[in-house]
């Protein structure tokens, strides 16, 4: 039986892992096992968190190199200068507390065969189980000019930390009547709506401090999610301050120069006063290094138990995977973390593992007390998830009301979702 998919139970990613995680008791006479995972973020830590949770026996070890996460969602505010970036920090103390060995430096090696993983120390590790969540990295090959120097110039503040605030620094340096350019990449990309959310905050944050300045999306798709309820707010709160040059008009960016900070598109070159470019991506190195990765740069798994089509004993969940209709979101993540322990302890024990449903919600704020959101359901087809009946997404014409309550949901979400994982 499913739970009924409303907001909350989005937010906590229970629809398959709360009905299936309740029968601890057989699992530890049963499944004594080794599982390590690498990335500690929204998919990895709530996958850690529910094997050990489920599994008192299993030897749960957490690889991450940073000892504080910073977390993306709500980053778009820190960016506007509307909240401290602390907000955004969690560590991994509760997870220790609960009996996960979390190892404090990243993994540089995976040998399947002797299903052993390295880490930067030069110690090796050796599991029955793995699960790979370390998000994305860049492909900078497919934007000729860009790499991490590149980022110094024309931040992407698509990993949230040191290029957030840099990002920030550059809007607060930006004289009056600037014109600030935010480069958004082709799907699959992480949190597909966030580039246009980011519009939004820093378009509010020039209508109150430089009003005369612009905000241009430089777009390498033509339509986006939640695009109504985007255009619909721009123009209510915004006027034309926001401009957007969509694919079909030449907006694709297939260069940069960061000495002189152009940015090249199909129709022309634009010299911004502030450079925001997001990189074309993929997931994250060390699913390459292990092979779970194919010519698409992400991992294609088994979307039941989330195990890749790779490599055998390894797992992939959260933005590194091939999932299909299931957005790269935090939400999402979440969701696949826990129902990839599920799956894990099934087979550890030697049990069918049930088809999961997933669930994600996606908050977006467009200025302070006015947000909107799209929530859905996806469970496994053929090789990826499908989005099936009982999403939802907030209606195009709204009262205000309603924008407000959104807004406060959405800081409650990110209140949920975090202390889930990390609290
Ligand atoms: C601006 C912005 C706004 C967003 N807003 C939202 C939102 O409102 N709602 C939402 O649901 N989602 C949002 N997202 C998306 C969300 O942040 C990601 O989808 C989510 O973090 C994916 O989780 P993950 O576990 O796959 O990766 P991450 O959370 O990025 O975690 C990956 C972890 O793996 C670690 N790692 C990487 N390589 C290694 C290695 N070799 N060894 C050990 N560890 C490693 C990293 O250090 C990192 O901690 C937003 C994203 C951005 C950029």
């Amino acid at each position: 039986m499913n739970a009924p998919v409303t907001r909350r139970n989005a937010v906590l990613g229970i629809a398959v892992a709360a009905t299936s995680l309740a029968t601890p008791s057989i699992l530890h006479a049963q499944s004594a096992g080794r599982v390590v995972v690498v990335g500690g973020g929204f998919g990895g830590a709530a996958c850690a968190r529910a094997l050990k949770r489920a599994g008192a026996n299993l030897r749960v070890t957490l690889i991450e190199p940073n000892k504080v996460f910073t977390a993306c969602p709500f980053s778009n505010e820190v960016i506007a200068g509307l909240r401290d970036i602390e907000l955004q920090q969690f560590g991994y103390d509760k997870l220790a507390s609960e009996g996960i060995t979390v190892i404090g430096l990243a993994a540089t090696k995976i040998e399947p065969q002797r299903r052993t993983v390295t880490t930067a120390d030069g110690a090796e590790l050796a599991y029955d189980r793995l699960v790979l969540s370390p998000g994305i990295d860049f492909h900078f090959e497919g934007l000729p000019g860009y790499d991490d120097a590149a980022s110094e110039k024309m931040p992407h503040a698509w990993k949230a930390g040191a290029q957030t605030l840099l990002l920030r620094r550059q809007l607060e340096a930006m004289e009056d009547g600037g014109t600030v350019a935010i480069a958004v990449p082709a799907n699959p990309s992480r949190c597909p709506p966030a580039p246009y959310e980011r519009a939004s905050l820093i378009a509010h944050y020039l209508k109150t401090r430089k009003p005369r300045s612009k905000v241009l999306i430089l777009d390498a798709k033509d339509g986006f999610s939640q695009q109504r309820l985007f255009e619909k707010a721009w123009k209510e709160l915004y006027g034309d301050m926001i401009e957007r040059v969509a694919l079909s008009q030449g907006g694709r960016v297939t260069s940069v120069d960061p000495a002189t900070r152009t940015i090249v598109t199909e129709f022309g070159n634009y010299t911004p006063d502030v450079a925001n470019v997001i990189p074309p991506q993929r997931a994250g190195r060390i699913a390459e290094i292990a092979g779970a990765t194919d010519t698409t740069g992400w991992c294609p798994i088994n979307p039941v138990t989330f195990e890749s089509q790779l490599v055998k004993s390894l797992h992939v969940i959260g933005d590194a995977c091939l999932g299909g209709g299931i957005p790269k979101s935090a939400s999402a993540a979440s969701s696949q973390g826990k129902a990839c322990a599920n799956a894990i302890i099934g087979m550890l024990a030697g049990r069918a593992v049930e088809a999961p449903r997933l669930t994600g919600v996606c908050y977006n704020t467009v200025a302070p007390g006015y947000g909107f959101s799209l929530a859905g359901n996806y469970q496994p087809r053929g090789d990826i998830f499908a989005e099936v009946e009982g999403g939802a997404t907030s209606p195009v014409d709204a009262p205000r009301e309603l924008r407000a309550r959104e807004a406060a949901e959405a800081e409650r979400w990110f209140q949920t979702i975090t202390a889930d994982t990390f609290g």
